[in-house]
């Protein structure tokens, strides 16, 4: 008899942890397992702000899918553009452009999630994100670019845009990328002689009343605090409503000069979960406690791409956060849960208490909430670096990551801007791949005209 296939969408957090998990508790012979991701690392995404600010090398954050011998799952260079769980086939879209249909006897969803935007004017043109590992060096490049281009110019206008810098978004994502990179241009300072560093200006805004909420009020004022003391404009209670190539307009009538907008408010899951036409909740795809969807034989869900039942809050209709720790505990649970639905065992329900959270804010800044105790400055930091550096998946991204931060606090940083692909299309779409999905209606009838080819 044929082996079930178990098919694994997705090799981030959730999905590496599901994948290796799998080869680990499956008997060799009890199941093939095929991975479907356009990447060949797992990114690890709370460092990404260290990336763009130069910290640390892009590849000291990408964690190779292929380290070891033992690693005997199939992996498919693309990304699924559609499931027809009927059918039981995901569509995938390879690297070379080709489409190629996986059946599966399992499908483990695990795309995570996508920048959120919204119908702003300017937004999709002019903003970028901080969710790929591209966006990261790109926005790194894009920052030293406009310091040179300001030294080098006499038009006042034109330095003034090109030294403020828009970030969106007050959770952690933001809140460390405006810090990170507003450390590197601080730094930079120096080594423009022409450049007058009272010029240099970010502004860190946010919808929302008050910074990263999760912290709570007191380490949250703390963070605004430091910020502030730091020189970063910090605005609540204010978005953007429009953005042009040399200047972004805020909901509070502010025009900001500026070629610099970095946008980090909030996240919605991978569009493939629209894909499905099944229930959602926010737009992540509803599953019970144990990560099956209902209805749909054979599928589990888990990480931002789902809204996961949070049972260790009171309120009956709590789902865990979109966070890293819930993604990867969720990536063991689900496995578990596929050999014990593939030995007709009961499955399990996901159970976790939020551990806290840790932000870096560059330097000796940092606020962190682990277990619930309050943190600040060094004690602080060391939680945060020490979580995040325990966290990496291999020996050789701890070590590369730990060589980042003694050479970053040995020697300093530098302003090297590398030119590559500078001229190429750099919409959050261009990163997210956002448009490359199909409708409901299109994976249907694409399944339907294979399945009489076949
Ligand atoms: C800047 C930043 C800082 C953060 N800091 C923290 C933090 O400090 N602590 C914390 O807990 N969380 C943090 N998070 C959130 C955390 O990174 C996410 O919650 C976590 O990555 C979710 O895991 P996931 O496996 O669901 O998705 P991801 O880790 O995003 O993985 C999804 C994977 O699926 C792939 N993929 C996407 N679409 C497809 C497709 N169609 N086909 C195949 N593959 C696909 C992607 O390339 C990716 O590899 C941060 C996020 C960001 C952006």
């Amino acid at each position: 008899m044929a082996r079930p296939k178990i098919l694994v969408v997705g090799a981030g957090f959730a999905g590496v942890e599901c994948v290796r998990r799998l080869e680990r508790r499956l008997a060799p012979g009890e199941a093939d397992v095929c991975l479907v991701t356009p990447f060949s690392y797992q990114l690890y995404l709370p460092l990404l702000p260290q990336v763009a600010s130069g910290m640390l090398t892009p590849q000291s954050i990408a964690v190779s899918l292929r380290r070891s011998r033992r690693h005997r799952t199939r992996i498919v260079p693309g990304g699924a553009i559609g499931v027809d769980t009927k059918a039981k086939v995901c569509v995938i879209r390879k690297i070379t452009g080709e489409e190629v249909d996986e059946h599966y006897d399992y499908l483990v969803l695990a795309p995570g999630s996508v920048t959120r935007t919204f119908d702003i004017p300017g937004l999709a043109e002019h903003a970028r994100g901080m969710k790929t590992l591209a966006e990261a060096a790109y926005v790194r490049d894009h920052v030293i670019a406009q310091l040179d281009l300001a030294d080098a110019s006499e038009d006042p206008a034109e330095r003034a845009s090109r030294l403020q810098f828009v970030v969106v978004g007050g959770g952690y994502a933001g809140t460390e990328t405006a810090a990170c990179l507003q450390r590197l241009t601080s730094n930079a300072a120096k080594r423009y002689p022409r450049l007058d560093p009272r010029e240099i200006k970010w502004h860190l805004i946010d919808i929302a009343p008050r910074l990263m909420p999760e912290l709570g009020e007191k380490l949250g004022l703390s963070a605004l605090k430091i910020l502030r003391d730091r020189g970063i404009d910090i605005s609540l209670g204010v978005s953007v409503a429009k953005a042009a190539p040399e200047e972004v307009t805020f909901t509070d009538g502010r025009v900001v000069p500026s070629r610099t907008l970095i946008w980090t408010a909030g996240v919605v899951a991978s569009p493939l979960i629209a894909t499905l036409d099944a229930e959602t909740l926010k737009g992540r795809l509803a599953v019970t406690a144990q990560m099956t969807v209902p209805g749909r034989d054979g599928v589990f869900a888990l990480g931002d791409a789902a809204a996961v039942p949070d049972l260790t809050k009171d309120d009956e209709g709590a789902v865990c956060p979109p966070t890293a720790q819930h993604a990867m505990r969720q990536g063991r649970r689900v496995a578990d849960n596929v050999i014990a639905t593939l030995r007709e065992q009961p499955l399990q329900p996901y159970v976790h208490k939020d551990l806290g959270l840790v932000v870096d804010l560059g330097g000796r800044d940092a606020v962190s909430k682990p277990l619930g105790i309050e943190l600040r400055g060094m004690p602080a930091q060391a939680v945060a670096r020490g979580y995040h550096w325990s966290a990496l998946r291999t020996n050789v991204a701890k070590a590369r990551v730990m060589t980042n931060w003694l050479l970053n606090a040995v020697a300093g940083d530098d302003f090297v801007r590398t030119g590559f692909q500078s001229r190429t299309p750099a919409a959050l779409r261009d990163f997210e791949y956002t448009d490359s999905y199909l409708t409901p209606e299109e994976v249907r009838e694409h399944t339907r005209a294979a399945h009489f080819q076949g």
